[in-house]
């Protein structure tokens, strides 16, 4: 049995830089705040919270300490309250995303209709479209495309989407709208680690996704894997895996998302190198 990694994959540089920073923190200041989850996975939250960090959806109750603003960053009219209360506001969202949210403040001041590409329930869309009043028209697999055929438009992609799912959409928006600026904001972090999962997927026989079952880079991951790969299961942490399932298999390969420490990942390859068996379902 030949265990292989993926060559991209586990913590981003935009989560790592989060994380460091958010613990960083947590070890000199008391009320320490992240505004909703830091990171989508679970393990790492714990570990967070060991250091004393909380999350809250309630900017007030940070008054007096400090809030961390996540790598999926938020609406403009957060820093807006921010700046009117007593709070030591520290901001890890991901330059990439920071990027987007200036690229869409811009063109809206110009009169602009924004169209973002991604999950309309996903934070950092959410937070997106708070740059633009809340005006984008989000825009999915399934969506429909009534706009304004006169109007200028620009498109921006949620950082974790495929390719795939961006040009589709681009090609529906163009079709309805007469002038269209495309900015294709996919991460290069997501498409790295979605390409050497593709890669890998074609060549094992068993393949495991590590990473949040509400973490949207990891599933769009997990689906990759399981079109090339039947044999392809999404787990959090190493319990979920029947060790004497997988070894049967020649080759597994593992790749995990971007909000995925490492420390979870050794784990699972330490179980299926060090362990005769598991505790739960392999498949
Ligand atoms: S996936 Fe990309 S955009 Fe998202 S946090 Fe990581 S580096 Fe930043």
């Amino acid at each position: 049995m030949k265990i292989e990694i993926a060559l991209e994959s586990g913590f981003c540089y935009g989560v790592k830089s989060a994380v460091t920073k958010t613990i960083e923190i947590a070890k000199k200041e008391k009320n320490v705040y992240t505004y909703g989850q830091l990171i989508h996975n679970a393990q790492a939250l714990e570990y967070l919270n060991s250091f004393g960090v909380n999350t809250t959806d309630n900017i007030e109750d940070a008054i007096g300490g400090t809030l961390i603003i996540r790598s999926h960053g938020v609406k403009k009219d957060i820093y807006d309250k921010v700046k009117l209360l007593d709070i030591n506001l520290i901001d890890a969202t991901c330059p990439f995303v920071k990027k987007i949210h200036k690229i869409v403040y811009k063109y809206y001041k110009d009169g602009y209709q924004v169209f973002i590409v991604g999950n309309k329930n996903h934070p950092e869309v959410i937070g997106i479209n708070g740059w633009c009043e809340n005006t984008a028209i989000i825009v999915d697999d399934n969506s429909i495309i009534n706009a304004n055929n006169s109007q200028k438009s620009i498109v921006v992609a949620q950082t974790t989407i495929t390719l795939e799912l961006f040009n589709k959409a681009v090609e529906k928006i163009a079709n309805n709208v007469k002038n269209l600026i495309i900015h294709n904001t996919i991460c290069s972090a997501t498409t790295k680690r979605q390409n050497s999962a593709n890669e890998l997927s074609k060549r094992v026989d068993f393949m495991i996704v590590i990473g949040g079952k509400n973490s949207s880079n990891t599933k769009k991951l997990y689906q990759i894997c399981k079109k090339n790969c039947n044999n392809s299961l999404h787990i959090e942490i190493a319990d979920e895996i029947m060790v004497t399932n997988i070894k049967k298999y020649d080759k597994i390969g593992i790749t995990a998302g971007a909000s995925t420490p490492d420390w979870v990942i050794n784990q699972v390859i330490d179980k299926i190198e060090n362990e005769g068996e598991g505790t739960n379902s392999g498949k």
